[in-house]
């Protein structure tokens, strides 16, 4: 998934890390944040007191704790999917065939994920015979759903493989799937629908073994409106005729968190040999040229990391109510519309959703505690390919962009929320969904390269992708590996005492070093000069990036006069701005201060995208700003709340009360 950068430059109501962070940031970071001035903040424990760094008590790496299915028993190979998508229900109804590897002979049960499925019947498959299977829907735990029992005849024990057929329909509540009204898209003239499966979702719309450890490969038949076209992350063929009638296959076993679907009035442009942009009519165009470096960058991907394995890479643009920035489903990642920025500025995104391809898709995390050997491992490659297409400065952009918004989050999260391998055990997945795993992993990656070498640490990760490819590995296993593969050959420049801080530590271990960039320097005393007087359009902010301009506007005092605010405004068009990541950054700074004129923007904002990194802070600063404020907000989440997804519906009801 997209980065999290939310500038959630809240006030800092959690306490600060439990051990003292030692930190060798620059000053300007620590100053934002509150730490103060100092550029390192010294150890308080004292040296033989820490408690030993380690797996969490009781806790079993290997267990995903986020699933009912019994894969000890039986582990799916491949699955043939077939479904109907009917609008005016919100439904998707047909069947599903899994075919079943037997791990234990006298296993006479499978249990499979549902969230909100409604179960019809259930066969056993043995050619062209089939024959009916007792099933039950246990009761379960809310999050996860319930579990799907289904029994086996005495007939097929030791039997292996086995198939099952299980006929169902979803409903209209399933977490995994939005469906769009006309209105809600940019042509307004058809419906839309499109699935988000991760972290836990592909149960309410596939009864499955909803689980990153278990990989399959799949085949579809979708059956649509005609003059709709579907799409999965699978083959696609962009001259498939709309005839209402889909066929999918998919050759690369997968995960469950990666199955997806969309399904609307789509058209295909080609932005090189293995690459292609799919969106609305509309858009289409925009989106072709805003991705034309999209061959170069699965280039620098496979110069830095090895084949890419997956056939093609083609984006799809949903509309704006898409609740993340991307979704790296394989062969098709799924992306907002908000980075079309018009001038490729906000392309990392496509880096990063890209970079999956190595990690994430081909080495997977084995559960959502190792969430961080996705995205960690994401942000440090996405890092790269910037680095490789748009030279270093840009790079250094982004990672101290990351680095500040990484400070900002050790500040707020508690403790046990800091470490890597977050202990999930009786809580959501998403709840470990925090810019740790993202940017924590990032420069626990960058340190280990700073220590090893840039050539070592690169041909090392290239071993590491081949090693693991299309395998799923747990945080322990990747110590294992690390220990053997890289450590024992560093000639004592990694320690394994030091690598353990940095997994199953809060805060940042003793000497980490978090990027910045002299480009930043450069915005600060622009921003310094306009604070203390200097007309904003005598500011020198020529060829100034999007992440220029993001860090001029976050790093404004928490008060503004409404006639400075007027002045930039008048001098750089913030209001009016098409850059939506520029917007969000000057709106937190509107809402701060009731700048009133940009307030019909802000509210055709907030009812125009849902992509959640880009509303939730914005509603939270309304309602934290005096009952003006919270007024606005309820009447304009109420106008936007039917357009919204409902993941980002169930994070901003807790927010707009
Ligand atoms: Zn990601």
């Amino acid at each position: 998934m997209a980065p999290f950068r939310a500038r959630a430059a809240r006030p800092h109501a959690v306490p600060q890390p439990r051990r003292t962070l030692a930190l060798l940031v620059p000053g300007l970071v620590l100053a934002l944040c509150g730490f103060g001035a100092a550029q390192v903040v010294a150890a308080a424990a004292a040296p033989g007191v820490r408690p030993a760094l380690g797996t969490p008590a009781g806790l079993e790496p290997a267990r995903d704790y986020h699933t009912y299915a019994n894969t000890h028993e039986f582990r799916v190979q491949h699955l043939d999917l077939a479904l109907d998508v009917d609008f005016e229900a919100k439904r998707l109804s047909g069947a599903v065939d899994l075919r079943l590897e037997r791990l234990a002979a006298e296993a006479d049960r499978v249990v499979l994920d549902t969230n909100g499925l409604v179960i019809r019947r259930a066969w056993l498959v043995d050619g062209e015979a089939v024959q009916p299977l007792e099933f039950r829907l246990d009761d379960g735990i809310p999050v996860l759903g319930r579990p799907l029992v289904l029994t086996l005849p005495e007939s097929v024990r030791g039997r292996s493989p086995l198939t099952v057929r299980i006929s169902y329909q979803t409903t209209p509540q399933a977490q995994g799937l939005q469906w769009l009204t006309p209105a809600q898209t940019a042509g307004k003239r058809h419906p839309f629908l499109f699935s988000q499966s991760q972290s836990i979702y592909a149960r309410t719309w596939i009864p499955l073994q909803d689980t990153p450890q278990v990989r399959y490969t799949y085949t579809a038949r979708i059956t649509t409106p005609k003059a709709l076209r579907a799409v999965m992350g699978a083959v696609n063929d962009a001259a498939a005729p709309l005839d209402g009638d889909f066929a999918f296959e998919m050759p690369q076993p997968i995960p469950s968190y990666l199955m997806a679907i969309a399904v609307g009035e789509l058209e295909f442009r080609a932005t090189g040999p293995r690459s292609g942009v799919y969106a609305e009519p509309s858009v289409v165009e925009r989106a072709a040229r805003e991705f034309v470096d999209t061959e170069r960058m699965i280039e620098a991907g496979e110069r830095l990391f090895g084949p890419y394995r997956w056939g093609r890479y083609d984006i799809l643009v949903l509309p704006p109510s898409f609740p993340y920035g991307g979704m790296e489903n394989p062969r098709l990642t799924f992306a907002t519309p908000t980075i079309l920025a018009g001038d490729r500025s906000l392309v990392a995104l496509i880096a990063h959703e890209l970079a999956h391809s190595w990690s994430g898709n081909l080495v997977t995390n084995a559960s959502w505690r190792d969430f961080w050997l996705n995205e960690g491992f994401t942000v440090f490659a996405e890092s790269k390919i910037q680095g490789e297409l748009y030279g270093a400065a840009r790079r250094a952009q982004e990672d101290a962009l990351g680095a500040q918004s990484l400070v900002r989050e050790l500040a707020r999260l508690a403790p046990r929320d800091q470490v890597l391998a977050v202990d999930l055990r009786e809580r959501g997945p998403e709840e470990g969904f925090t810019p740790i795993p993202y940017e924590k992993g990032r420069f626990f990656l960058n340190w280990l390269e700073s220590r090893a070498g840039e050539e070592r640490f690169m041909a090392w990760l290239r071993g590491y992708f081949d090693h693991f490819a299309f395998r799923s590995l747990h945080t322990e296993q990747f110590l294992e590996y690390l220990e053997a593969t890289l450590v024992a050959r560093s000639e004592g420049r990694i320690r394994m005492d030091e690598v353990r801080e940095w997994v199953y530590g809060p805060g940042l271990p003793q000497g980490a070093v978090l990027a910045t960039s002299d480009a930043f320097e450069r915005v600060d005393a622009e921003r310094g000069r306009f604070l203390a007087g200097t007309p904003a359009a005598a500011l020198a902010t020529q060829g100034w990036t999007t992440q220029q301009w993001q860090h001029f506007l976050d790093g404004m005092p928490r008060t503004l006069a409404r006639a400075q605010l007027g002045e930039l405004d008048a001098a750089f068009g913030f209001t009016r701005s098409d850059n939506a990541e520029i917007e969000f950054s000057w709106f937190r700074n509107v809402i701060r201060n009731r700048y009133e004129p940009a307030y019909a923007r802000l509210e055709q904002y907030l009812v125009g995208i849902g992509r959640r990194k880009l509303i939730k802070p914005l509603y939270e600063d309304l309602m934290a700003t005096g009952a003006e404020n919270a007024a606005f907000a309820r009447r304009v989440y109420a106008l936007a709340r039917p357009g919204y997804h409902p993941i980002a519906q169930t994070s901003i009801d807790a927010v707009v009360k």
